[in-house]
């Protein structure tokens, strides 16, 4: 009785504690600098791959480069610049813990000068089925997120990161094969150029892995793969309606897995943006199969329906983003509170050659953003703390 009692008291202190920020969620480096004189190539320039160079950078190494895919850095963290008078996120949005963890991360002199907002919506409302409204569960009087006020995550990435590595990536180079059976290794883009180094960073989406987009000579091990293939990345895509009142509430619960919300809340901006987000579950995993004209009208008849007309009748102009579709990621992100596979035996280096970041593989910041960065800052100081 009394233990029960007391873990409970000290869970709800920390959640107190972590709430408030009152603690650094950000280990501290285990690596100071480093005389290691090999090379290596860090494949994919999201969150994960530039904090890997970003770590490399801090701690004096300088033979390494980043190969990416696509003509833009920052994998799922994009931004949409062009469609109101404030930027938005097109991928991730929410930071899913206290917003101290953005200075925490720093590792240059840089101050953290971004606004964050508190996200914690009051109006809102579910709808089950045909139109039923239940109120929600209890745990949304203690929900609580916070935002970039009115800037992005790519910005954050881009102004305190990026900046620090950008000579050494090279965008537009998706890489296809990586053989490493010699001593160093054989990396080969899709322009048939080849690539040497002494170890590799794989900073690319679960999906890529498990879909066989990038091949291995010799494969990688079945421990690994079996791992691999047991990721559950979600379908995915949001779509922004900009409309000329605001007729909907802060929040919309269409299922768990589907969700209407107001995209400026609390964001400085006189327009009026409902965002629909489609993650997981089995109407977005048919729903990412329709061109974007398809999704764009499937989701105006159902805000019609929802509320009797007036999306028609408000409606000014909207943007679809299937993650889904979007080369290279294919996912929106991985499903889990407990992952369900194993971390470690992923983020074992292959012949102390080939190791794994991202998301998918920092644990306790599953699937977001700021895990990717510690992921990505992990794994370039083990790659150092192996060669040491
Ligand atoms: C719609 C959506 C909403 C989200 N919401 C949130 C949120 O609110 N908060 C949050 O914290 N997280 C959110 N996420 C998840 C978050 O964006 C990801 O967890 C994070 O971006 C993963 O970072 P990463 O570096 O591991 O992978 P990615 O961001 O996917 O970066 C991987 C990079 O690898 C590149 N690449 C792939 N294949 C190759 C190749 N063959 N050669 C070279 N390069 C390659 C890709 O182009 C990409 O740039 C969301 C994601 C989506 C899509």
């Amino acid at each position: 009785m009394f233990i029960p009692f007391f873990l409970i008291l000290w869970c709800t202190f920390d959640a107190f504690l972590w709430k408030n920020g009152w603690y650094s969620e950000v280990p501290p480096l285990e690596v100071e600098a480093t005389d290691y004189e090999g090379s290596i190539i860090i494949i994919g320039a999201g969150p994960a791959g530039i904090s890997a160079a970003y770590t490399l950078e801090y701690l004096g190494f300088r033979n390494y480069q980043i190969l990416e895919a696509k003509a833009e850095f920052g994998g799922r963290v994009q931004e949409m610049d062009d469609f109101i008078d404030i930027p938005l996120d097109l991928g991730a949005e929410w930071i899913h813990t206290h917003p101290r963890i953005l200075q925490d991360m720093i590792l240059f002199n840089d101050t953290v000068t971004e606004e964050t907002i508190v996200y914690r919506p009051t109006r809102y409302r579910q709808v089950l089925g045909d139109r039923v409204k239940v109120p929600l569960p209890l745990r949304w009087l203690f929900y609580r997120e916070w935002k970039f006020k009115s800037t992005t995550w790519k910005s954050y990435l881009n102004d305190y990161m990026y900046t620090y590595v950008q000579d050494r990536v090279q965008l537009n180079t998706p890489v296809t094969t990586i053989d490493y059976t010699g001593a160093k290794i054989q990396v080969t883009t899709a322009s048939g150029d080849t690539v040497e180094a002494d170890k590799v960073i794989l900073a690319v989406p679960p999906t890529m892995l498990k879909n066989g987009r990038i091949e291995f000579e010799p494969d990688l091990p079945t421990a690994k793969t079996t791992e691999i293939d047991k990721v559950v990345p979600y379908e995915g895509f949001k779509i922004w309606f900009e409309f000329d009142e605001q007729f909907y509430k802060d929040y919309t619960i269409l299922d768990s897995y589907r969700i209407y919300f107001d995209g400026v809340f609390e964001k400085p901006t006189g327009r009026n943006v409902l965002t629909m987000l489609s993650a997981g579950g089995a109407e977005t995993r048919d729903l990412i199969k329709l061109s974007d004209e398809e999704l764009f009208e499937f989701h105006m008849e159902e805000l019609d329906t929802i509320f009797r007309g007036k999306a028609s009748e408000h409606y000014i102009q909207h943007r679809v983003q299937n993650w889904s579709k979007e080369p290279f990621i294919e996912e929106s992100w991985e499903a889990g509170y407990t992952p369900p596979f194993d971390q470690g035996t992923i983020l074992q280096p292959v012949d102390e050659k080939i190791y794994f970041a991202g998301a998918y593989l920092n644990e306790p910041h599953f699937a977001s953003v700021h895990g990717a960065i510690l992921s990505g800052r992990q794994v370039a100081q083990k790659v150092l703390l192996d060669a040491a």
